[in-house]
């Protein structure tokens, strides 16, 4: 067979779905939704690739996979190879996999996308990091001899995971500082576990461990150590990943009364403190029967999802504009869709109602309509006169966007922050204004993507061992 034939061959084949649990089953579980690729599948995927001279797809990866090569690795039935080339370039393939916005980036621009379906990258990763956890053995990485240097990572998420990752395998002592009891960031207290199983952060996690990196959770730093105490007591250089947490609402009346929660709030008490997982855990949470969640990205289909699942009989996305705008993934709005939660397009909430006792009771809303594009380039919803109506509900949940935490700023006077409240750091290299200082992820950019918090982790390490060694 010529080249032109086999390549033909090979588009012919369609993009391969990954088996998941039936919607019905599914929206009263907290099991992972996708069961994930078999070889078999793994493989044919995999063929689909044209193995481009000029591959596309890792201009769209922002930490530059050799994505044609895994691929090729799980065509050959290499299925540790295609792990361990992932992980040349990505701590966390097993997460990223799972949640990375692919549709946006590597598969976005993949080749086969222009006149078909591109390539199934996320999920060949996903398959690959699964098959290496299941079936592979710790190796340690090739580590540089001990350079005596010790640095503090204050925030174990994706950006103080992969900074740590990095600098140990650069023969630095390194030692992460957690505030919470458990490591992992928005992975493990916002992501639920229906979309991302709490075990495989954890495994990453003990990797780090076995690599030598020293984690020090319940430790929030701000309050038990400034970030110059840490200097004091001989960290040569700190890390801040301490990410964007800090929830914000609508400021809009009766946000006070019992049953509206924040997202951060309700997700955290449902991930981390194992709400979901009553009578084994006894985590206060309320469980509405008509939820109302106040947002469009993924951290609001996730608390809308976590609603069903906690026994909602009605659960509606509220969102100012239509859905071409709104921001979570495709994949997690058809998934939402799927398990029944309603949608309420360009409609706004004004107040939140409540009855004598102190609870919701119902939320009085308005329509919108689409105006010309605002500063973000999306079209501005404006209100349509005379629209008002009231939906019944009795539980919020407000899922809009969060804020920078004040906590290490405030206590580090020479730090500088911008007007949001955010760390300013040169995006190349994480440097602060503050020497031996160094911040990235969602702490500087505000609320991102995993892939970038890494990617912003990866070159603060290069920047730090550079400050460190040179
Ligand atoms: C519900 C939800 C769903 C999301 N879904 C997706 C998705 O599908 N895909 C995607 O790519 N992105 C998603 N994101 C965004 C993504 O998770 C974040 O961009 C990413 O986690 C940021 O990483 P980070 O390391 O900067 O911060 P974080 O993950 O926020 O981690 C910061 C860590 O620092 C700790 N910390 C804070 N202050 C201190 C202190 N003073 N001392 C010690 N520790 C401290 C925190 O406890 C936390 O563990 C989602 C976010 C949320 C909230
Ligand atoms: S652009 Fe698509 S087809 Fe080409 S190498 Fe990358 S994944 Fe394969």
């Amino acid at each position: 067979m010529t080249e032109t034939t086999e390549k033909k061959k090979r588009t012919q084949i369609p993009r391969q779905k990954m088996p998941e649990q039936d919607p019905k089953v599914r929206a009263k579980n907290f099991d992972e939704v996708p069961f994930g690729y078999t070889p078999e599948l793994a493989k044919l995927e995999a063929s689909r690739c044209l193995q481009c001279k000029k591959p596309t797809c890792i201009e769209g990866c922002p930490v530059s996979i050799d994505i044609p090569a895994f691929l090729d690795l799980i065509l050959q039935g290499d299925f540790l190879g295609a792990a361990r080339k992932l992980k040349e370039m990505n701590s966390l393939p097993a997460v990223c996999g799972r949640v990375c916005p692919q549709e946006d980036q590597c598969e976005k621009v993949c080749i086969l996308g222009k006149k078909g379906e591109p390539v199934a990258i996320g999920r060949l990763e996903r398959f690959a990091a699964d098959y290496e956890m299941a079936h592979g053995e710790f190796i340690m990485p090739p580590k540089a001899p001990p350079t005596g240097k010790n640095v503090a990572v204050v925030g174990a998420g994706p950006a103080g995971l992969t900074l740590a990752g990095d600098l140990i395998k650069k023969g630095h002592q390194v030692t992460i500082f957690e505030a919470l009891h458990k490591t992992g960031g928005v992975l493990v207290y916002g992501i639920p576990e229906f979309r991302l199983p709490k075990a495989i952060v954890q495994a990453e996690v003990d990797y780090l461990e076995k690599t030598g990196v020293e984690v020090r959770t319940n430790m929030v730093i701000g309050k038990i150590y400034t970030v110059d105490e840490l200097m004091a007591n001989g960290y040569n250089a700190v890390f801040l990943g301490t990410g964007a947490g800090l929830p914000t609402f609508m400021n809009i009346p009766g946000e006070n009364f019992n049953g509206v929660y924040s997202a951060n709030e309700y997700l955290t008490r449902s991930n981390l403190m194992k709400a979901y997982l009553f009578p084994r855990y006894d985590t206060p949470i309320a469980k509405g029967k008509k939820v109302a969640v106040l947002g469009g990205g993924n951290v609001a289909m996730d608390s809308a999802r976590t609603a069903l699942r906690l026994g909602a009989d009605d659960v509606y996305i509220v969102y100012r504009r239509s859905k071409k705008e709104l921001p979570a993934r495709i994949e997690e709005v058809h998934h939402a869709e799927e398990e029944g939660v309603q949608f309420h397009f360009l409609t706004l909430p004004v107040e939140i109602l409540g009855n004598e006792d102190g609870w919701v009771c119902g939320m009085k809303c308005q329509r919108m309509e689409l105006g010309e594009p605002d500063e973000s380039g999306r079209r501005r919803p404006i209100p349509v006169p005379g629209s008002e109506f009231t939906l019944e509900v009795d539980m919020v949940v407000v899922a809009i966007g969060t804020g920078a935490n004040p906590l290490v700023p405030s206590t580090t006077p020479d730090l500088q922050t911008n007007k949001w409240g955010y760390i300013v750091a040169d995006p190349e290299t994480g440097t602060t204004s503050k020497k031996g200082v160094y911040a990235g992820g969602d702490i500087v950019t505000g609320s991102a993507t995993v892939i970038l918090a890494m990617g912003a982790g990866r070159k603060a390490a290069e920047a730090i061992h550079k400050y460190l060694t040179e």
